[in-house]
Parts: C-alpha cells; sequence; structure tokens
C-alpha cells in the first residue's frame, strides 16, 4: 500500500544521510519530493534522477535553511513547481562539536542557525499555504541529545532541545487549524555526520544500544512515513524517539 501517493513534501538537507533515506522511502510511497541541499550538488542532482526514475516529481534546491529569505524564496518556488506543498520535513543539520571550555561563538551560533532558526524559518514560509488548505503535517528532526544532553555538544544538543520545544508550541498553536506537528529523535544513525566519529566510539555506541546496532537512515524514514500520512492523523506534538532503546 503506497501511504503518500499524490502528497507533496519539502525535506531539507537530502543530499545524504537520513534527509536522502527519507526521500527515497517517500518515493517509494508515490510522494513527489523537493529537497534542499547546501553544498552537495552532485549527489543532489542524482538523487533527483534516482527519485524521478520511481515515477514521481522530485527537485533538488540549493537553499540555505539558516536563511530567513532563501526559505521563503524556496517555498515559493516549490508552490509554482509543485502546485502545492502536503508535509514538511525539516532535516537538515550539522554539528560542530567541542568542550565548552574550547567551543567558539561562532560555532555555538552556525550551530543554532542552521539546526533550530532554520525550522523557524521553514516553518513560518510553509505556514500560510497549511492553514488555507486547513492541512499539513510538520516533522522536526531533533535527536536523543536534545532530550537527555551530551558532554561536547551544547550546541548541537541546546538546538534540538529547542527543537522540541518549538514543535510541542507549533502543534499548540496550529493543531485547531489540523496542521499536526511532531519530533522525531534518532539516536545514533550511521550517516556522514557519525562517521567523523572515531572507530572505537561508534563500537562504543553500538555496544550501549539496546538493540545492538546503529540506526540507519531507513529506520528513521520509517518513522517520518508515520508522522506524514494520515496513520497519525490523531497524533500531534510528540517526541518519538527513534534509537534502538538508547534512552530506555
Ligand atoms: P548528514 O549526513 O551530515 O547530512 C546533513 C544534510 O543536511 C546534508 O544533506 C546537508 O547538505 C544538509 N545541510 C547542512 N547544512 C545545511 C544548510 N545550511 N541548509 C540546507 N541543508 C543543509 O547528517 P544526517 O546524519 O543525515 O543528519 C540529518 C539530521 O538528523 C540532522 O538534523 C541531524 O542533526 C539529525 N540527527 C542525526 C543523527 C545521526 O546519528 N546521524 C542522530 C540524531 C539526529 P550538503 O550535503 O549540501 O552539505
Amino acid at each position: 500500500m503506497k501511504l503518500l501517493e499524490g502528497k507533496n513534501v519539502i525535506i531539507t538537507g537530502a543530499s545524504r544521510g537520513i534527509g536522502r533515506g527519507i526521500a527515497e522511502i517517500f518515493a517509494d510511497h508515490g510522494a513527489n519530493v523537493a529537497f534542499t541541499y547546501s553544498s552537495s550538488e552532485k549527489p543532489a542532482l542524482e538523487l533527483e534522477k534516482d527519485l524521478t526514475k520511481k515515477g514521481v516529481k522530485a527537485k533538488a534546491y540549493k537553499s540555505n535553511a539558516a536563511s530567513f529569505s532563501e526559505s521563503e524564496k524556496l517555498v515559493a518556488q516549490i508552490l509554482t513547481d509543485f502546485g502545492g506543498i502536503d508535509v514538511l520535513i525539516n532535516n537538515a543539520g550539522i554539528t560542530k562539536d567541542n568542550l565548552l571550555m574550547r567551543m567558539s561563538e561562532e560555532d555555538f551560533d552556525t550551530v543554532i542557525e542552521i539546526n533550530l532558526k532554520s525550522i523557524f524559518n521553514m516553518t513560518k514560509a510553509v505556514q500560510r499555504t497549511f492553514l488555507k488548505q486547513r492541512k499539513g503535517s510538520i516533522i522536526n528532526m531533533s535527536s536523543v541529545v536534545g532530550v537527555k544532553g551530551n558532554a561536547g555538544q551544547t550546541n548541537y544538543a541546546a538546538s534540538k532541545a529547542g527543537m522540541i520545544g518549538f514543535t510541542k508550541s507549533v502543534a499548540l498553536e496550529l493543531g485547531s487549524r489540523n496542521i499536526r506537528c511532531n519530533a522525531i529523535a534518532p539516536g545514533f544513525i550511521e550517516t556522514e555526520m557519525t562517521g567523523k566519529l572515531d572507530e572505537k566510539t561508534v563500537q562504543g555506541w553500538r555496544e550501549a544500544i539496546p538493540l545492538k546496532r546503529g540506526g540507519t537512515p531507513e529506520d528513521i524514514a520509517n518513522a517520518c512515513l508515520f508522522f506524514a500520512s494520515d496513520l497519525s492523523a490523531y497524533v500531534t506534538g510528540q517526541v518519538l524517539n527513534v534509537d534502538g532503546g538508547m534512552l530506555t
């Protein structure tokens, strides 16, 4: 059964990793996918081609999620290109890890702007469309780190915890218009982001996870599928940990 037949979806940061996994599974479920990237043009254009081969409409857009004006222009362009928007997935994110003692102001600000300010930018940009159609699903990619904190990631943890507060507030504010907003808190997912860690640290994470493995982009994409589709029509303001039991 295709759960998103004919739905138009925006995914930020889908040139690789989790975003790419979401784009692929959503296309398999019949969704038209508009997605962004920041600098990885080649993989983004390859993904556009791969998704199109699945028989859906797909388009890559270079857009900095941290920029309010770029996000507004992006959404206007997607509305012109796709004719509507049903689902927004705020997935773009970065890390700039350091102990607080050594963290620069710039690294703190950059992570907050790309991870947290971006979801304000994009949610504002789609809000009018969702209000008019009295329907919409917004999914914010938080992290277990936003729920429990992590040494060496004060900037990242603050951004991801902020996303949870934003998610719950949007759910309360827009629920009466049938606009739902939920967050996913992935645990340790094996992508380029976590590929920067040394093998010993990675092995330590895997052993600490009750399901004894790192997650895959598909694990996260399947949770997104639930929140994007009518299977979750009565679910809003929630944070779903997709972490192999890490936070249990
Ligand atoms: P990734 O492999 O590093 O991919 C990040 C994606 O975000 C790329 O497509 C990148 O585009 C895009 N991006 C970065 N800065 C951007 C900007 N300013 N504007 C637009 N797009 C931008 O990361 P990932 O592991 O897939 O993570 C995806 C999301 O899940 C992030 O929000 C991350 O915090 C969250 N998460 C990941 C894990 C994990 O274990 N991997 C765990 C919890 C939460 P380019 O390729 O052009 O740079």
